[in-house]
């Protein structure tokens, strides 16, 4: 038993707090005194476990009370309850000396209760705590649920909270319809059991008051009156309440309507919990969509719409509502020819779904009957009927997400358009430079073959002056002829059209033809070629053989061209790791670092033009573009006056099966031997070409040449006379070379005979486009005078 002295000079307070205790889990007997006096005297006469004190007194302040009563009982658990308590104030009890306090508008069963399990010993406080009673009505769940209990008349409220105090619930009481309202403005209850007759404010009243109110209007209100006539029971009800009980009542009936209405009041703020849950995610999914820079569209199976985000409506023209229940034919029409727009109809109509989870392009009409390129990703979802109904089952939908791709269409089309117009000019550059190498080819063939045939002319060895102005027009037509070749294989590399066939090469063959090429050049420029063929026997590397073959000799002559007199050129090959690095080192004047990386730009020639050596400038652009075409690089180490070291690295590679054929050196041209005199036919309209020819066959007294200046005329000469070798120009008068070619092809006397086109067209597509016409070779104007003479012989037999 604890004995509680309950001190406050408001005899409501006494009795309310008197009425809680008596209900709550403890076993308590309860003394009331109105003022601090008859609390002194209280405590002279009896022992008391807990006092109760009012902060503010009629004569006399609370924490004076306190002071006195710690004096007579320091270790007196004290509980201070006032109408004023805010945590301000409140700091100041606690720290006079009050074990805890609590608020008049807060006072609650469960809170007093709480609050005295705190400051009680735990001896006394436990004492009570399993005199729970049993009934048959079921409480569980409900437990923590607030009830305010509304009436003036304490025994009422005692047999009230007797009948309820056990089911765990949130006891509150008020004894009157002012301190209800009160209390249920600072914590609204979950249900009130309203008196009527009440002073200060009756139960109608009251509850009228919390019906008007939107925050309190849906607590429900069980009357609880001993007023039984109808008309009194129509009124409770007309006013909101849920119940009426009349009094005297029996507890049964009271627990069973209690649980019953808070189960509903439970139930009600459940589903009012979910409703704001759904209403939350409506609203978060609708910013989600909202802010969706894709149109999202749901459609069902008889392919209308059922949602279409904002970012739809605005790809589409339409709003949401004029969309909903549209066909998708109006925004996506079905074209009927397979393509995309198509598969998209289909994956609508057939259960397989071709385009499930794929996105594809496809073009829709917007509001103003305009097309637009969109990108469409589907997939299907299983949707649940809004009204759910569990005898309903779900739907397939489709959820299509749409983009907008015209810009991207736009800047496509420009990229096209530019990537037409860049590859127009390309073929313009390469037909201009075509055109331009054959107009020059013609002339130069003229230079460089008269200068030739004069250098051969015995009769003009004993004119110095003569050879050596011929020697000069030679050299300089040389140049102009390197120009042009290496011009081509720039823009052939550039352009991408460059063809390089990757093979196994074998080192050693290929440095003797550098070799016995560059010997000469050597000589001329009295430098001397060291190279150690022992070094390359038994290497080979990936590369394209005479790719590799036109690097070198660019090296290996920019070594001899830019070296000392008496100077040195020497070449070696190592193997370095997976690579082969061929070096061609010189004793010349060496390259400054800031000028290693210009010199491999195209037309740099850095001052070459000061040491006298005439070239293009273009060699190394060639080569290194030609190195990395062959997965390889090229490099230089330089120190100035002392000379540089050219490097190419390539993939070494592993001795072939079957060894590569070696390649045949450069042959010295010697005269065929025999006595049968053989007749050449040419064909051609420029009489400076035709001389030359003439000129240069004049050297092989084996040869006969006829001539015919057209197409017509050259196939009469070679079905009437007895003609072994055909050269033929492509550019004729009327009908061209290749034409007449194929025409000799068909004729039985001349379908055998070898038939060689000699033009100054030297592009590789003309050349081999004509290989694949039918003629048995191509010789390229200008021509090389022994070149050309080896060729005739090769197909004389
Ligand atoms: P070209 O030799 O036809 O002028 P290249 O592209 O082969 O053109 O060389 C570019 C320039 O690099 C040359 O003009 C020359 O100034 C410099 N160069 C090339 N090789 C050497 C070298 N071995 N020693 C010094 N300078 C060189």
């Amino acid at each position: 038993m604890i004995r509680i002295l309950i001190i406050d000079d408001q005899k409501e307070f006494r009795t309310l707090i008197s009425v809680l205790l008596k209900i709550s889990d403890l076993d308590v007997h309860v003394s009331e005194v109105k003022s601090g006096e008859d609390a002194l005297a209280s405590l002279g006469r009896e022992t008391f476990d807990c006092v109760i004190i009012d902060y503010m007194l009629a004569d006399s302040t609370g924490l004076n009370v306190l002071h006195q009563v710690k004096s007579i009982q320091p270790d007196l658990p004290v509980l201070m309850i006032s109408s004023y308590i805010q945590s301000d104030i409140e700091r100041g009890i606690l720290a006079a000396g009050v074990d805890a306090s609590l608020s008049k508008d807060e006072l609650s069963l469960d809170k007093l209760n709480r609050t005295l399990n705190q400051i009680l010993p735990k001896k006394v406080s436990g004492v009570l705590s399993d005199s729970i009673k049993e009934n048959t009505i079921n409480f569980q769940g409900l437990e923590g649920m607030k009830v305010l209990l509304v009436d003036d008349t304490p025994k009422n409220l005692d047999l009230l909270c007797q009948t309820l105090g056990d089911k765990g619930l949130d006891i509150s009481i008020a004894l009157n319809g002012k301190v209800a309202l009160k209390l249920i403005s600072t914590s609204p209850p979950d249900l009130i059991l309203l008196d009527v007759m009440m002073p200060v404010m009756d139960g109608y009243e009251t509850c009228h008051q919390l019906k008007n109110n939107d925050l309190w209007k849906n607590i429900p209100v069980i009357f609880i009156s001993a007023l039984t006539e109808e008309a009194n029971l129509l009124k409770g009800f007309s006013l909101g309440a849920v119940d009426y009980i009349t009094k005297p009542f029996r507890s049964e009936e009271v627990l069973a309507r209690v649980n019953t209405h808070l189960r509903a009041a439970k139930l009600l703020k459940e589903k009012n919990l979910l409703i704001n849950q759904v209403a939350n995610k409506e609203v978060q999914l609708s910013i989600l969509m909202a802010s969706m820079l894709d149109g999202v569209m749901v459609i069902d199976r008889n392919r209308e719409i059922r949602f279409a985000n904002p970012a739809a409506e605005k790809i589409f023209g339409y709003s949401s509502s004029e969309m909903s229940g549209k066909s998708i034919d109006c925004f996506i029409p079905d074209n009927g020819d397979g393509e995309p727009g198509n598969y998209f109809n289909e994956t609508l109509n057939s259960k397989n779904s071709p385009a499930i989870g794929k996105s594809f392009t496809l073009e829709g009409n917007n509001k103003n009957g305009e097309k637009i390129p969109l990108e469409i990703s589907l997939n299907r979802v299983n949707f649940y009927p809004e009204e759910y109904n569990s005898e309903i089952k779900f739907e397939k939908l489709f959820v299509g997400v749409v983009r907008d791709i015209s810009q991207r269409v736009e800047s496509e089309k420009q990229i096209a358009k530019a990537l037409e117009t860049a590859e127009k000019a390309n073929s313009a550059k390469t037909e201009f430079l075509a055109k331009m190498s054959h107009e020059l080819r013609t002339p130069l063939n003229s230079i460089l073959g008269f200068s030739q045939l004069s250098l051969l002319n015995k009769d003009n060895s004993e004119n110095n002056l003569n050879i050596d102005n011929i020697n000069r027009i030679y050299k300089s037509g040389k140049y102009l002829l390197d120009l042009i070749d290496e011009i081509l294989d720039l823009a052939r590399i550039e352009s991408g059209k460059i063809r390089i066939s990757m093979e196994t090469v074998e080192i050693s063959s290929l440095m003797d033809e550098i070799i016995v090429f560059s010997q000469p050049i050597a000589s001329e420029h009295h430098v001397h070629l060291i190279y150690d063929s022992l070094e390359s026997l038994g290497l080979y590397c990936q590369a394209d053989r005479s790719r590799l073959k036109q690097i070198l000799l660019n090296l290996v002559t920019n070594a001899i061209k830019y070296n000392i007199e008496g100077g040195t050129v020497t070449l070696t090959i190592k193997k370095e790791g997976e690579k082969i690095k061929l070096s061609v080192l010189d004793t010349g004047p060496g390259i400054l670092d800031e000028h290693q990386e210009s010199i491999f730009q195209p037309f740099n020639r850095l001052h070459a033009d000061k040491t006298g050596v005439v070239d293009t400038g273009i060699g190394l652009t060639i080569s290194k573009e030609l190195a990395s075409l062959m997965n390889g690089t090229i490099g230089v180490e330089s120190v100035v006056d002392k000379g540089s070291t050219f490097f190419v690295e390539l993939d070494s590679a592993d001795e072939p099966n079957v060894p590569s054929p070696i390649q045949q050196v450069d042959k010295k041209l010697s005269p065929r031997k025999g006595e049968k005199k053989y007749t050449i036919l040419y064909i051609e309209d420029n009489p400076n070409n035709l001389k030359l020819i003439e000129q240069t066959l004049s050297l092989r007294k084996h040869t006969n040449l006829i001539s015919a200046p057209q197409a017509e005329m050259g196939i009469d000469l070679a079905k009437t006379r007895d003609v072994d070798l055909i050269l033929m120009d492509i550019n004729l008068p009327g009908m061209d070379g290749v034409e007449a070619m194929k025409i000799l092809r068909r004729i039985e006397k001349t379908r055998a005979l070898p038939i060689l086109a000699l033009s100054a067209n030297a592009m590789e597509r003309d050349i081999q486009s004509a290989l694949r016409e039918g003629f048995t070779d191509y010789i390229v104007k200008p021509i090389n005078i022994a070149e050309f003479l080896e060729k005739i012989d090769k197909f004389l037999i």
